[in-house]
């Protein structure tokens, strides 16, 4: 997490507590672009979660000189070149001052923001790819019900270990059943799906200059999967 210590601003002199703590504030908030492991603008977090994210060593922050050239730094060599930075982009702690980051790039896409897939009727579908799970045929999803592997009225559970795509005619053989008692079995074992619905980031104008080199449009979709 970010250090413990408490940020100050290098320019905050006694008497104006109120005022250095709002820029703090301010500062810490500001917005960071954050890119994943393909450089691909994929969220905006606040600096000071920016800041975590780098000092846990799960992302680095994005700098670039004149040519363009862009480079990554770990929060050491983040902090050695924040020495040169006007003050007005610097926060300063006890022992050393640091820039806020503009962009930073994670390391991992666990750390993305995670959102759940819905368990919908949809999504079930998609997960199954319309394929009947007892049978392993692929169906119209009008020709597809939804199954409790385990019935409802044996404690089966509606959840995304519990239900399968299934299509009428083994339904309706299944019936209210477990499949060893109809004599059936699954294709594969019903989980949770590992893949995550398209993350919508939406914003009117790049807050940065430096955002344009990863953003081309004011609106992007970018689906979040290993
Ligand atoms: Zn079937």
């Amino acid at each position: 997490m970010v250090p413990s210590r408490k940020f100050t601003r290098k320019s905050a002199k006694d008497g104006h507590n109120a005022a250095y703590h709002r820029d703090l504030h301010t500062l810490l908030n500001s917005q960071v672009l954050v890119l994943n492991r393909l450089w691909q603008a994929v969220n905006i977090c606040t600096a000071r979660r920016a800041f975590a994210l780098v000092y846990a060593g799960h992302a680095q922050i994005v700098s670039s000189d004149e040519a363009n050239n862009f480079m990554a730094h770990d929060f050491e060599s983040w902090r050695d070149l924040s020495a040169d930075a006007p003050d007005h982009e610097v926060v300063t702690t006890i022992s050393f001052k640091i820039r806020i980051p503009r962009v930073i790039v994670l390391l991992v896409f666990d750390r993305l923001p995670k959102k759940e897939v819905k368990f919908t009727r949809h999504n079930v579908f998609e997960r199954d790819k319309n394929t009947c799970q007892y049978c392993g045929q692929v169906f119209d999803r009008s020709e597809l019900n939804l199954d409790h592997v385990v019935p409802r009225d044996q404690g089966g559970t509606t959840t995304w270990e519990n239900v399968v795509c299934s299509c009428i005619a083994c339904n309706t053989h299944k019936g209210n059943r477990l499949p060893r008692e109809a004599h059936m079995s699954l294709i594969r074992k019903p989980k949770r799906p590992k893949w995550r619905p398209f993350v919508q980031i939406t914003f009117s104008a790049p807050q940065h200059d430096f955002w344009k080199h990863f953003v081309d449009l004011a609106y992007w979709n970018v689906e979040l999967s290993d």
